[in-house]
C-alpha cells in the first residue's frame, strides 16, 4: 500500500516538476536544477585550479608551454562525469552544456585573477558533427565561461579541416598520427601578446588540445596560452 501511494506521489512530483537528475534520474524539485542534492555534493572535483603543477598541466610538459593546464572534474568509468559528459555529447543536452559551463566558469574564477586570460578559444569540432549534434559542446561550456569572467569568445578563428576518425578505438601512438595539423588559424593577427584560454570537454592524451596549441604557437608566437576542460581521464 506504502508503495502504490508512494508511486502516486511519485508521479504527481513527475507532472509538477518534471526534471530528473541527470546522474541518477530521480525526479528533481526545481525546474532549473540538473543535479540531485547527493549526485551534486558526489560531483568528483579535482584541485587543479589550485595546484599549478597538476596532472593536466604535466601532460604537456616537455611538449608544448601552457601557463595554466586543468581540469573540474575527473572522469572514472561509469562515473559521475562519464555520465555528464555522456548526456552533453550524444543525448542532445545542451542545457546541461551551460549549466555545467557554469560551474567551469566558477571553478576558474581563481584562476583568472591570477592568470588574467584575454579571450576563450573553444575547441572546434568537425563541420559535419556540429551539424549532427546541432552544436559544439565546447562552445556550450565556453558562452557561460565567457560570462562569469567577463572575457570574450573568439569564434571561428580556428577551424578543423580533416574530419577525424573516432578517437577512442585507437592507440595512442595512432591518436598523435591522426591529429597532426587538423587545425588551421585565421586571422593570427588578432591574437598577437593575448592570454588565450582553450576550452574543450575533456582530456585524455592531450593530443588534440596540444595540436591546436601547436597552430596558436606558429602562427601567433607571442601568445600565451591556457587550456581548461570540463573533465579528466588523464592517466600515467
Ligand atoms: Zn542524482
Amino acid at each position: 500500500m506504502a508503495f502504490i501511494f508512494q508511486k502516486i506521489i511519485d508521479s504527481i512530483l513527475f507532472t509538477l516538476y518534471p526534471n530528473a537528475c541527470c546522474v541518477c534520474n530521480k525526479t528533481l524539485y526545481s525546474h532549473k536544477d540538473y543535479l540531485c542534492i547527493p549526485c551534486e555534493n558526489s560531483l568528483p572535483y579535482t584541485n587543479h585550479q589550485l595546484e599549478s603543477e597538476n596532472e593536466v598541466k604535466q601532460v604537456f610538459r616537455g611538449r608544448i608551454q601552457v601557463e595554466f593546464a586543468g581540469a573540474m572534474l575527473m572522469f572514472t568509468k561509469k562515473g559521475v562525469a562519464q555520465k555528464i559528459l555522456h548526456e552533453i555529447k550524444y543525448n542532445g543536452r545542451k542545457d546541461m552544456g551551460l549549466y555545467f559551463g557554469k560551474l567551469l566558469g566558477e571553478w576558474l574564477k581563481p584562476v583568472h585573477e591570477t592568470q588574467h586570460f584575454d579571450l576563450i578559444i573553444p575547441l572546434p569540432i568537425h563541420k559535419k558533427k556540429q551539424l549532427n549534434r546541432g552544436y559544439n559542446q565546447s562552445e556550450l561550456l565556453a558562452t557561460e565561461i565567457s560570462k562569469i569572467l567577463q572575457i570574450p569568445i573568439y569564434h571561428s578563428l580556428v577551424v578543423k579541416h580533416t574530419h577525424t576518425q573516432s578517437q577512442t578505438k585507437k592507440s595512442r601512438i595512432n591518436r598523435w598520427k591522426n591529429v597532426e595539423s587538423v587545425f588551421l588559424l585565421q586571422n593570427s593577427e588578432k591574437l598577437q601578446d593575448k592570454h588565450i584560454l582553450i576550452i574543450d570537454d575533456t582530456i585524455t592524451t592531450g593530443a588534440t588540445l596540444e595540436s591546436i596549441m601547436q597552430e596558436i604557437r606558429v602562427k601567433s608566437p607571442s601568445s600565451k596560452i591556457s587550456v581548461a576542460t570540463l573533465a579528466s581521464s588523464v592517466s600515467f
